[in-house]
């Protein structure tokens, strides 16, 4: 959350009227009922894109961009909706993800390509996700939605309280990670192979992004996290089979563009992992390297946003809720008390070591109940921060005290350590004659597990590593 700007985020169904159609899918010839117009698929998106942006923010290198654009508008342009208002972005996010909203919008991140290794594997992630859009995957899916979210988006309506309130942030956006079902994704994988094919890429690249996703998900179960390109893209291991077994039915054979190096060279020095700049918890704290504070965790689940930082009690029950506004304290305090169905008690002027704030104590009222706690603002660096502690209002007399002491906690971070943390970066590495993956990691050390450094080459740790362009992973300290 470098910013850390509030989103003044427009709800993402609310406003789309729900109507009936009967519609030709334009990808796949198949008449099908639709719930929403092409108008409305578009709408959707560019509501939904400045959403994705503030919360998930883009990976701020434009030759990156722009490369990951041209290769998506290429292949959108040859689609079947060539006049969709297409826009390709690469988010600033660790995870190992690609998604598409309705009417064109399509989002991968750099955690994502920093486990590709070469141009071909892009074009098919590229090509699947324009295959989701062109099938209109993700518009029928929200219809879905919809019609079933309707009361929840009603309830949401109300205020930015609400929204944020635990995880209700993350529903809403949830919404957007629709899961696809399998005949959705087998249908994106082969529209993917025609749209990277119809470029001259490689399709038996498609195959190997799957396995790495299968091999990401094994290292999960492990322990690790699984991709969050998982959750919604489901049976990667099946559905590498039946793309190598489409690509040896079909006619292909000119399509042999791989662009392993050309690739490589544009990820070289691309960050990996998690970005500890943007805030990270260790021992017991919750430090922001950035912005230069800190908060304690009194044993709350920590969940950094770009936009929020969430602690959540061990139930999900309560919540403080980190934010940057606009204004004085006293200013913001006021805004926060005239939000509808939110009434604010007296506010008092406190101090959090050592930077003045104002407290106050709330009531909001939400369809599912009245909620309650107290809300702190404090000017610290140049920013108003909110604190806003909450709970249903029977719960929040037994979390008050910790949700205080969270708030009250806020402060200066100034261990040189913390406020100079990078994160660790991929490093493309010129090896000049073959090697063992061994003697490869003692001639070029990585920062990270073997295992690792042999999932993100797409390599077996017991396999040779040729001579060319391969990855290491560097930390910076
Ligand atoms: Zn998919």
């Amino acid at each position: 959350m470098p910013h850390l700007r509030r989103v003044a985020a427009a709800l993402v169904l609310a406003g789309a009227a729900v109507t009936t159609a009967c519609a030709v899918n334009p990808a796949t010839g198949s008449r099908e009922l639709s719930l929403v117009s092409e108008g409305q698929e578009i709408q959707m998106g560019r509501e939904s894109d400045p959403q994705i942006v503030a919360q998930m923010g883009l990976y701020p290198d434009s030759a990156v961009q722009r490369y990951v654009r041209d290769i998506g508008l290429r292949m959108a342009a040859r689609s079947e909706r060539p006049d969709l208002p297409w826009t390709f972005r690469v988010l600033d996010d660790p995870t190992v993800n690609a998604f598409a909203l309705p009417g064109g919008f399509i989002y991968i991140t750099r955690g994502i390509l920093t486990h590709l290794t070469n141009e071909a594997e892009l074009a098919g992630v590229l090509g699947h996700e324009i295959g989701h859009v062109t099938a209109r995957h993700s518009a029928n899916q929200m219809s879905r939605a919809q019609l079933a979210q309707i009361g929840l988006v009603a309830g949401m309506v109300f205020s930015e309280t609400v929204r944020d309130y635990a995880g209700v942030a993350s529903q809403s956006l949830g919404l957007l990670f629709l899961k696809f079902g399998r005949d959705d994704e087998s249908q994106a994988d082969e529209l993917g192979i025609r749209y990277m094919t119809r470029l001259g890429y490689d399709p038996r690249e498609l195959a190997g992004v799957m396995r790495m996703l299968s091999r990401t998900s094994e290292l999960a179960s492990g322990g690790g996290r699984v991709p969050e390109w998982l959750s919604t893209h489901p049976d990667p291991a099946n559905r590498s089979e039946s793309i190598l077994a489409q690509v040896a039915a079909g006619d292909y054979a000119s399509a042999t563009t791989v662009e392993r190096d050309g690739f490589l060279r544009r990820i070289d020095d691309m960050p990996f992992g998690p970005d500890p700049r943007e805030g990270f918890v260790d021992g017991g704290a919750f430090h922001h390297p950035g912005l230069a504070f800190r908060l304690d965790t009194q044993g709350w689940q920590v969940s950094n946003q770009k936009t929020a930082v969430q602690f959540i009690s061990s139930d999900g029950g309560a919540a403080v809720i980190l934010t940057i506004g606009d204004g004085s304290p006293e200013s913001a305090l006021q805004e926060f008390g005239g939000q509808d169905g939110v009434s604010v008690g007296s506010g008092t002027r406190v101090d959090v070591n050592g930077s003045p704030g104002v407290r106050a104590p709330f009531e909001a009222q939400t369809q599912d109940g009245t909620l309650a706690g107290e809300v702190v603002f404090v000017d610290y660096g140049g920013n108003t921060y909110r604190l806003l502690g909450l709970s249903s209002s029977q719960g929040w007399p037994s979390v008050a005290s910790t949700a205080r002491a969270i708030q009250q906690s806020f402060r200066r971070e100034t261990d040189p350590d913390v406020l100079s943390a990078m994160p660790d970066r991929l490093e493309v590495v010129s090896v000049g004659r073959s090697l063992s993956f061994d003697a490869f990691r003692s001639r070029y050390p990585s920062s990270v597990d073997p295992v690792i450094v042999a999932l993100i080459n797409q390599i077996d740790e017991t396999a040779t590593v040729e001579r060319g362009l391969w990855k290491r992973v560097v930390g910076s300290n």
